[in-house]
C-alpha cells in the first residue's frame, strides 16, 4: 500500500484519512478527480466508501475480482464496493449481529447499481448448497422485476428508481443466504398517468408493447406501437437509445418464472398492465345534458373482469348515499378524466404492492431459526427540476430523513460515544438537518400536518389555502419562503403559487398546485366498488371488500406511505458526475453529503472500538499473561495484552468501557498474529 510519490501523484490517495495534511475541499476534489481519471472510482474515508459514477462499464466487477476481495482485510486492497460488502459480511458472521448498508447520493449517482453489485457479491461469495442456490437466484432476479415496474426514465437518469427499497438479506450461522424481504415505499404513482417532457412511464409498459409475444398482445388487445397509448407518449420519448425494451422484456419474463409466478399469475398481471393502457385511451364526451359519456372499450372490461356497464357507470358517476338511498350523480368530463386517472394510479400502485408481496413470499425463509440480516437501503435520490411538485417534495423529504439518519449514525453518535467513554475529543461542527425535518414533519405545524389538515376540508380547502396556512404557521422559519414572504430580490424568483424549502442539499422551489389532490390520492368510492366486482384475482386481492371506506379521515398518501425501516450500522456514500468528471456536481455532493465533516471526524477519530470483555476474550490467547485465565478486570487484561502486542501510545485510547484503536491496520496485524 505504500505508494511511491509519483504513483501517489498520479492515482491519488485511496483513503482520505491517510492524508497527512489538513484537507481542503479543493484538495478533496483533486484527489477524487485524479483517481477518476485513472478509472479508480472508489475512495475510502475510513470505513465509508465514496464512489464516483463512471458512466461506462469498467472491468472491475468480474467473479475473479470478487474472489480477490473475498476474505481479505478491508484496507489491504484498493477500495472497492466488494471490499465493503465483504467486510460487512464477515463482521456479521463473527459477531453474529445485524448490519445495514446505507447508500445515498443524488438521482443518477449510482445507488441502485451499487446495491446490485453488493447483492451479486453475496450471491457469489456466500457458502452454497443446492437449496440455497434457489434463494440466491430469486434474490438476484427480484431486481429486474422490481425495476421494470418501479423504475422509469427521468431527465436525470434513464433508469431512475421511482420507489424506495429496503431489502433484507437473511443469513444462517454458516453465512448462507437463506431468505430475504423487501419493503417498498412511496411509489411515484402519478407517473402512470402523466410524464413530463423527456420522461417515460414505468419501463414495464414499453417492455410489454415492444417485447410482448404476438399471441399475448392479441389476447390483451394491444397494438405493437407505443404511440397508440396516451399514457405512454406524454413525455414524447417512448423510444430511448440506451434502453432495449425488447430484451428487457425477455429478462423480466424469465425472472418472473424463477420467482415462482405461474402462467396464470403472469396472465393476470399483464392483463392489468394492458388494462391500464386501455384505461388511458378512454375518451369522454359531453352528452346532451352536459355530463360525461364514454366510448366503449371492450378489451378493458373483460381484462379487468368487470361487466361493461358497471365499469362505464363507475367512470362517469359518483355514488352518494343519501337517506338510506343510493344516488348516482353524473360527472362532468373533467371529473371523469380525474376519476379515470385516479383509478389507473390506484390499480397500478396496488398491483405494485401485490407484486412486492408476491416476491416476498418467494424469498421467505421457511426455517425459523435465528438469522442475521444485512439490510440494503436504496431510495430515489434527491431531485430538483425546473418545476417541482408533490412528488419531488416526497422524494426530497425522504432524502432529508435519510441524511438525518446518516448524521445520527456517524457524525453524532460517533462524537457522543467519545464523550461518553471519556476520550479526549475536540468536537467537529456539522450541519444538523433536524431543523428541516422538523419543518416538514412536526406535529400540528409541520408541512405534512398542515397538508393533511387541509385535506380534511373538502370543498373549502384549495392548494392556495394550504399555501396561506403555511405562510401563517411557518412563515418565519429560516428554511421556508414564499412569494409573499420573500424580500424583493428573492420575490422575483418565485411565482405566487410557489414555496421554497432550503433543504440540506440546496434550495428547491415547489409549486403548490396539485398538492391537495395528490396527497388525498382520492379514489372515488364508486371506483373502488367497481374494482371489487373484478374477476381478476390480483385485482380482487388489491381491492378487498373488507377495506373500510374511510369517511372521517382520508388516508393521505404521505401519512400511509412513509415507513421507517429498522436501521443499523454500516454506511456507504455515493457521489456522482455524468460521464466526465463534473466538478460542479461532485463538489455539490461532497458538500451536501457532509463528506468533509466526515473526514474530519474520521481523521481525528478511531476506526475500531470494542468492549474490553470482548476484546480480551478474542485476543487473550496472544499473551501468556492473559491466557488462559486472566484474573483482574477486563480493562487491565486488555492493557496487559496490548502492552505485550506492542501497541504504540498514539495507536489506541482506553475509554470507560471500551478500547479505541485508531487505524484498522493495527487491528489487522493483531488478527494476523492471532491466525498464525
Ligand atoms: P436514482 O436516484 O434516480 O434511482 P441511482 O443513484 O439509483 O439514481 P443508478 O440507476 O444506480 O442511479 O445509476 C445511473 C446510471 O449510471 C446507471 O444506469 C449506469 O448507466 C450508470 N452507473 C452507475 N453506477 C455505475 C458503475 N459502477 N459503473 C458503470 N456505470 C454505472
Ligand atoms: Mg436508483
Amino acid at each position: 500500500m505504500e505508494a511511491s510519490l509519483t504513483a501517489r501523484d498520479r492515482v491519488g490517495i485511496q483513503d482520505f484519512v491517510l492524508l497527512d495534511a489538513y484537507m481542503s475541499e479543493n484538495a478533496f476534489l483533486d484527489n477524487l478527480r485524479k483517481r477518476f481519471h485513472e478509472n479508480l472510482i472508489y475512495t475510502y474515508i475510513g470505513t465509508l466508501l465514496v464512489s464516483v459514477n463512471p458512466y461506462k462499464d469498467l472491468d472491475i466487477y468480474s467473479t475473479k475480482q470478487m474472489d480477490t476481495y473475498m476474505g481479505v482485510n478491508f484496507f489491504e486492497l484498493p477500495p472497492h464496493i466488494f471490499a465493503l460488502a465483504d467486510n460487512v459480511f464477515r463482521t456479521m458472521l463473527s459477531e453474529f449481529n445485524n448490519h445495514f448498508i446505507l447508500i445515498s447520493g443524488e438521482s443518477g449517482a449510482g445507488k441502485t447499481e451499487a446495491s446490485k453489485k453488493i447483492l451479486q457479491f453475496y450471491a457469489v461469495s456466500c457458502p452454497s448448497t443446492r437449496l440455497l442456490n434457489n434463494v440466491r437466484d430469486r434474490l438476484l432476479l427480484s431486481n429486474p422485476v422490481l425495476e421494470a415496474f418501479g423504475n422509469a426514465k427521468t431527465l436525470k437518469n434513464d433508469n431512475s428508481s421511482r420507489f424506495g427499497k429496503y431489502m433484507d438479506i437473511q443469513f444462517d450461522h454458516q453465512g448462507g443466504a437463506v431468505g430475504g424481504h423487501i419493503l417498498s415505499y412511496l411509489l411515484e404513482k402519478s407517473r402512470v398517468v402523466h410524464q413530463n417532457h423527456g420522461e417515460r412511464n414505468f419501463h414495464i409498459f414499453y417492455q410489454l408493447v415492444e417485447g410482448g409475444e404476438e399471441d399475448l398482445l392479441r389476447w390483451l388487445g394491444l397494438e405493437r406501437n407505443c404511440q397508440h397509448y396516451s399514457y405512454l407518449v406524454q413525455g414524447r420519448c417512448a423510444k430511448v437509445s440506451s434502453i432495449n425494451d425488447k430484451s428487457e422484456w425477455k429478462t423480466v419474463r424469465k425472472a418472473l418464472s424463477v420467482i415462482e409466478f405461474n402462467e396464470s399469475d403472469t396472465e393476470h398481471l399483464f392483463g392489468i398492465i394492458a388494462s391500464v393502457l386501455h384505461l388511458g385511451n378512454i375518451k369522454f364526451e359531453t352528452d346532451a345534458r352536459g355530463y360525461a359519456s364514454l366510448n366503449n372499450n371492450q378489451e378493458m372490461h373483460w381484462l379487468l373482469g368487470i361487466p361493461a356497464q358497471v365499469l362505464q357507470r363507475g367512470l362517469t358517476h359518483r355514488k352518494i348515499e343519501a337517506k338510506e338511498e343510493e344516488v348516482f350523480t353524473p360527472f362532468s368530463v373533467d371529473h371523469a378524466v380525474y376519476a379515470r386517472d385516479a383509478l389507473a394510479k390506484a390499480i397500478y400502485g396496488r398491483t405494485f404492492n401485490w407484486l412486492v408481496n408476491k416476491i416476498n413470499e418467494s424469498l421467505a425463509n421457511k426455517d425459523s431459526s435465528r438469522k442475521t440480516v444485512i439490510g440494503l437501503l436504496d431510495i430515489y435520490g434527491f431531485e430538483v427540476f425546473n418545476v417541482n411538485s408533490f412528488e419531488q417534495f416526497c422524494i426530497n423529504y425522504c432524502n432529508e430523513k435519510l441524511q438525518q439518519l446518516f448524521i445520527q449514525l456517524t457524525l453524532k453518535s460517533e462524537q457522543e460515544e467519545y464523550k461518553m467513554e471519556g476520550i479526549e475529543w475536540e468536537p467537529v461542527p456539522y450541519f444538523n438537518n433536524k431543523i428541516i425535518c422538523d419543518l416538514v414533519e412536526e406535529k400540528y405545524r409541520g408541512i405534512i400536518s398542515l397538508l393533511d389538515e387541509e385535506c380534511l376540508r373538502p370543498g373549502e380547502a384549495t392548494d392556495l389555502t394550504l399555501l396561506e396556512k403555511m405562510e401563517e404557521k411557518i412563515g418565519g422559519h429560516p428554511h421556508f419562503v414564499t412569494h409573499k414572504l420573500a424580500d424583493q430580490k428573492t420575490r422575483k424568483t418565485l411565482d405566487r403559487g410557489d414555496f421554497r424549502l432550503l433543504h440540506y442539499a440546496g434550495e428547491v422551489t415547489y409549486c403548490v398546485i396539485g398538492f391537495l389532490d395528490k396527497n388525498n390520492d382520492l379514489l372515488y368510492r364508486s371506483g373502488k366498488e367497481v374494482m371489487r366486482q373484478s374477476k381478476n384475482p390480483i385485482i380482487q386481492h388489491c381491492f378487498p371488500s373488507t377495506e373500510p371506506d374511510s369517511k372521517k379521515r382520508p388516508e393521505t398518501l404521505i401519512h400511509t406511505q412513509f415507513v421507517q425501516p429498522t436501521l443499523n450500522q454500516h454506511v456507504n456514500n455515493i457521489v456522482s458526475p455524468t460521464g466526465r468528471f463534473d466538478d460542479v456536481l461532485v463538489r455539490h455532493q461532497v458538500k451536501y453529503l457532509g463528506l468533509m465533516e466526515h473526514l474530519r471526524v474520521r481523521r481525528a477519530g478511531f476506526a475500531y472500538r470494542r468492549k474490553y470483555e470482548i476484546f480480551l476474550q478474542r485476543y487473550k490467547a496472544l499473551c501468556p499473561d492473559t491466557w488462559p485465565n486472566w484474573k483482574g478486570t477486563a480493562a487491565e487484561g486488555v492493557q496487559c495484552l496490548i502492552k505485550h502486542l506492542g501497541y504504540k501510545p498514539d495507536e489506541y485510547k482506553m475509554g470507560r468501557t471500551k478500547i479505541f484503536i485508531r487505524h484498522p491496520r493495527t487491528l489487522f496485524a493483531t488478527e494476523d498474529a492471532f491466525q498464525v
